[in-house]
């Protein structure tokens, strides 16, 4: 059991819409099985028989399968070592076949394991290290309103797709959740401006300081997260100062599903279980699926950093690489990267010049322009709203809220962003020391040291009279 829940763990990929684990694609159950007798013969353990594996398996671990069909992107390597596995092979073939599948998943387990070695240090010592994840949900869940118990008119009405982003802090323990609509593109704006929002929050709760070290652990997705917008920030938040390192790091593509995709399996099982008719409603949702409760905002408008950092001298092939390190050295910023976090490989290093100031990114910055798809949207529930109210799925209260709320998401001019400004950021500070994280009670220091006294003293032991009755 201890070998299966270590073997699901290490390769298996957490749902984000549902409490599963899915084994890789290549994977048969045979084959789970062929791994743990092999590691029995090699470490002299005694094993058990395959129908106990499977009965075990059946019984104490229904929440890991096997998926013919993926939901989520498959990794191209596994449906590879699949396919070429179920071919006609000599037992040569198939053991070299064998071999190299096992390295392939010992490499995305050592991206796992970088992950968590980042976030043990976040947790061990968060004056010295600030370790975040960020993604996003799976978007088919967050359409409002939405109703645990869907009825055949709810699907036939329109809705407002909500996009959420989620964020964990290690270290300080804070989990975030970021609502938004179409009003923007999903892309890098949206990650930034994500970004600062779970900085300010970090500097704020602690004593108007951040950590020197930052960990960015995010989704391997061009897009989003690994583009020049992103590296050019990063590498602007170390030129002035913000963090003394930071290491952006990503996950083998088809193995990425992490902690934070824990939480939106939580969040999926709320949807399942609550209703969320409005906005108010679904973020209640994401507060109550974990403990303790998500930190919720709504992006209503965000800041267009893509615009500041579209002219800067762009950087060929980052598309390979999956470790991002910056560190600054007099004026300038030096990127190093790593294709795996393995020890043997060496970082390529090249110097960011004129990376701008915070500054100069923060002079005349603007709102991100409404993007014309969400006019469709909004158009399409102004028709269906009456209809919602007439099937008796929205309250008085809950129809007037969407009425407002869609004169906003509407509105032409962008709000001025709620998201903290780069500047705002301080300079990091070395720690001096570490600082404890909690005092210890008198009262338990008292009985541990009352405990200690007793462990030393040696008993005596004597032979004594019965005594005179
Ligand atoms: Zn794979």
């Amino acid at each position: 059991m201890m070998y299966f829940k270590e073997y699901a763990e290490n390769f298996g990929e957490q749902q984000p819409d549902c409490p599963e684990i899915h084994l890789p694609s290549c994977l048969t159950k045979i084959a789970v099985f062929k791994d743990y007798k092999l590691q029995c013969d090699v470490s002299q353990q005694p094993s058990i028989s395959l129908s106990s594996f499977y009965e075990m398996w059946r019984k104490e671990f229904s929440h890991v399968k096997l998926r013919k069909h993926q939901k989520l992107s498959k990794c191209t390597e596994c449906t590879l070592f699949k396919e070429a596995l179920l071919t006609k092979l000599t037992k040569e073939q198939k053991e070299e076949l064998l071999m190299k599948r096992k390295a392939h998943f010992a490499l995305q387990l050592l991206a796992r394991q970088k992950y968590y070695k980042h976030r043990a240090k976040a947790r061990s010592s968060p004056q010295h290290y600030l370790s975040l994840i960020i993604d996003n949900m799976d978007q088919a869940k967050t359409t409002l309103p939405r109703f645990s118990l869907n009825s055949k008119t709810d699907s036939a009405y329109a809705g407002v797709h909500h996009h959420v982003t989620g964020a964990l802090c290690h270290g300080f323990g804070l989990d975030f959740g970021f609502t938004w609509t179409d009003r923007f593109h999903p892309d890098s704006n949206v990650t930034l401006n994500c970004l600062l929002k779970v900085l300010h929050h970090v500097k704020e709760i602690n004593d108007n300081a951040l950590p020197p070290v930052l960990y960015l652990q995010a989704d391997n997705c061009g897009k989003d997260n690994k583009n020049h917008f992103v590296l050019m920030f990063l590498a602007a938040l170390v030129k002035a100062e913000v963090f003394k390192k930071i290491k952006l790091s990503f996950l083998m593509v088809g193995h990425t599903h992490e902690d934070v995709d824990q939480l939106f399996s939580r969040v999926s099982t709320k949807l399942c279980q609550e209703n969320a008719p409005t906005l108010p409603e679904l973020h209640a949702r994401i507060r109550e699926a974990s403990t303790p409760s998500p930190i919720v905002s709504h992006l209503n408008s965000i800041f267009n950093f893509k615009e500041k950092l579209i002219n800067l001298n762009r950087c060929d092939g980052i598309k390979a690489p999956h470790i991002f390190k910056f560190v600054k050295d007099g004026p300038i910023v030096k990127m190093s990267i790593k294709d795996w976090p393995l020890e043997y490989e060496q970082y390529r290093t090249v110097n960011l010049e004129n990376i701008p100031t915070l500054q100069e990114i923060c002079t005349s910055l603007n709102p991100v322009r409404k993007n014309p798809k969400i006019d469709s949207v909004t158009a399409a529930m102004v028709r269906d709203l009456p209809k919602w109210k007439q099937a008796g799925r929205l309250t008085r209260d809950q129809h007037t809220w969407w009425q407002e709320y869609l004169e906003v998401l509407n509105a032409d001019d962008p709000a001025l962003p709620s998201v903290p400004l780069p500047t705002s950021l301080p300079k990091f500070q070395i720690p001096a020391v570490e600082r404890p994280s909690r005092a210890l009670d008198p009262n338990i220091l008292e009985a541990i040291n009352r405990h200690i006294v007793q462990l030393q003293t040696s008993s005596e032991i004597q032979v004594v009279r019965p005594r005179r009755r």
